[in-house]
């Protein structure tokens, strides 16, 4: 199947089974919002569990912060985001459609790839076993020239980005002959800068009301309160503040569901360090969340790092870790080393001290930080497309599966009566009621078991019970894997440490 067609099915399988809705549904929606139904939340409060798990339970030195969404106006000015949080955009002048210029060129960029691999695949499928492909990559006349193409636009576009020369910029879409996809023309405006932040007014107007905004980063709430954390906590660097918070951003290009949305759930941490150690620990976090991220079992082939050349302003190095979606490798997490750039500026804007006093050394000076940024909404979206599987049976029937990390499942347990009679639901009912203290139990006694197995396959439960008249006697139920389906015959008085093994947050974080 076409990798557009598995998003699609992906999409409305999300839909069908209360994970995402749009927003405001019953008004048709609203462009990049969505909301998460009665499975999502559930998953999505998991991987939120997960992360802050691993960050604030198993590191002694980072601690958690919950800080408000809106914030004193000058906070940011002084990041730079009043002034610099800018997208470049364009439109075409056929189809009426925005974009921006900055993903129109990469998109570019990411073709010259994809060519360079069916080459290499064609090759592959030429030479057989004998194929070396590092030598075919370094010989190639064709490779070599699509390479040749593709870095001379890398070059040319990383320039036009680091001087946002948005001339430029619009330049190399016509030379490269960049073709609108609904239009199909290159009929393009010139390229302009837009703000993407949401302003709205506090106070009443009558009282001069004043602007302010809504965070379009968790970060800034960590930097505001550094010193609030550290000396309240006495806390010795290197240490970490946490923090999982909505955040907005006005995006130009509203696509791809859930991936980019006007309003998302960002899970920041911020790690103080003494400066001149920021590369080190830069590395260390690269690490350590790669790790995080291969802990659920998707591939590792399906992970890569992107490492920035074009660096944000207040950056020294910037990584981001990409992950295999349907429409192709994408940033779901940014690990960036910020220097001290934050906490200097606020200083400066606040005319507070912000410094950390050494009491190894006798110093006083500004920390620099690294940051890892993950949202969970482009977590969600990854875990969803790895998970979501059509399979055909070998008894000629086919189901659905979402094969979700038993740990992030919102339901890991459904409880099923074979029949509604001879005292099975009363049985069954009363497990239910000792195990639901331990997980997200469901009790399902309608419609045929087979029925009911396909509709727990379908929301990913990774566990099944079914209560049979044997139970009543033998104290035992079968014990369905929605992977393998294989069932075996487990005690009741078993299940909830044979469970908890294999379905709690805890078990996961064992294999960091
Ligand atoms: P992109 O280049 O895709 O716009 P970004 O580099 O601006 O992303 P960051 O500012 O580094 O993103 O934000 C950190 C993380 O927050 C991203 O890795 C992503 O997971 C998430 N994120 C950022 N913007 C959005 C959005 N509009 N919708 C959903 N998640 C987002």
């Amino acid at each position: 199947m076409a990798q557009e067609d598995v998003f699609k099915k992906i999409v409305s399988h999300c839909k069908e089974y209360g994970f995402v809705f749009p927003s405001s549904d019953i008004y048709d929606g609203l462009g990049a919002v969505y909301d998460y139904g009665q499975n999502g939340v559930e998953l999505k409060n998991n991987i939120k569990q997960y992360w802050w798990k691993s960050m604030v339970l198993l590191h002694e030195n980072i601690v958690g912060l919950d800080s408000a969404i809106f914030m004193h106006p000058t906070v940011w000015k002084a990041s730079g985001h009043v002034d610099a949080f800018n997208d470049p955009l364009i439109d075409n002048r056929d189809s009426k459609k925005r974009y921006r210029a900055d993903v129109l060129i990469e998109d570019q960029i990411a073709k010259y790839d994809e060519k360079i691999d069916k080459e290499v695949a064609k090759a592959r499928k030429r030479f057989g076993d004998s194929f070396d492909e590092a030598q075919y990559r370094a010989t190639s006349p064709r490779v070599l020239e699509t390479i040749a193409k593709r870095d001379a636009l890398h070059e040319r576009y990383a320039q036009a980005m680091n001087d946002m020369n948005l001339e430029e910029l619009k330049q190399i879409i016509l030379d490269e002959e960049i073709a609108c996809p609904i239009s199909g023309t290159r009929n393009w405006t010139d390229v302009r800068q837009f703000n993407l932040m949401f302003k709205t007014e506090v106070g009443s107007t009558a009282d001069g009301a004043s602007t302010i905004y809504l965070r379009p980063e968790t970060a800034q709430g960590i930097f505001v309160n550094y010193l609030n954390v550290q000396k309240t906590g006495r806390m010795k660097l290197p240490f970490g503040i946490a923090q999982i918070g909505k955040a907005f951003r006005n995006e130009i290009v509203a696509r791809q569901f859930i991936f980019r949305m006007r309003e998302f759930e960002q899970m920041e941490m911020q790690f103080f360090v003494k400066p001149g150690t920021e590369l080190d620990w830069f590395k260390k976090w690269k690490q350590t969340r790669l790790a995080w991220h291969q802990a659920l079992g998707f591939g590792n082939e399906n992970y890569r790092f992107h490492d920035h050349e074009k660096l944000a302003h207040y950056a020294n190095a910037a990584s981001d870790i990409e992950f295999r979606m349907p429409f192709g490798f994408k940033e779901v997490e940014g690990i960036h080393s910020r220097t001290n750039f934050d906490l200097s500026q606020h200083a400066k804007y606040s005319g507070r001290k912000i410094e950390y006093f050494d009491p190894e050394t006798n110093e006083r000076y500004t920390p620099y930080v690294i940051e890892t940024s993950i949202g969970v909404d482009r977590m969600f979206l990854s875990v969803m497309c790895h998970s979501y599987c059509e399979e055909q049976l070998p008894n000629g029937d086919s189901r659905v599966v979402l094969r979700l990390p038993a740990a992030l499942a919102p339901t890991k347990l459904a409880i099923m009566p074979l029949v509604r009679k001879d005292g099975l639901p009363e049985c069954a009912r009363k497990i239910m009621d000792d195990l639901k203290f331990h997980f997200n139990c469901a009790y399902d006694e309608k419609d045929s078991i087979g029925k009911r197995y396909r509709r727990q396959d379908a929301v990913g439960t990774p566990f099944c019970i079914t209560v049979d008249h044997d139970t009543l006697t033998d104290g035992c139920v079968t014990l369905r894997d929605r992977d393998t389906m294989e069932q075996t015959r487990v005690p009741v008085a078993d299940l909830c440490s044979l469970l908890e093994d294999k379905v709690s947050i805890t078990s996961l974080l064992k294999k960091l």
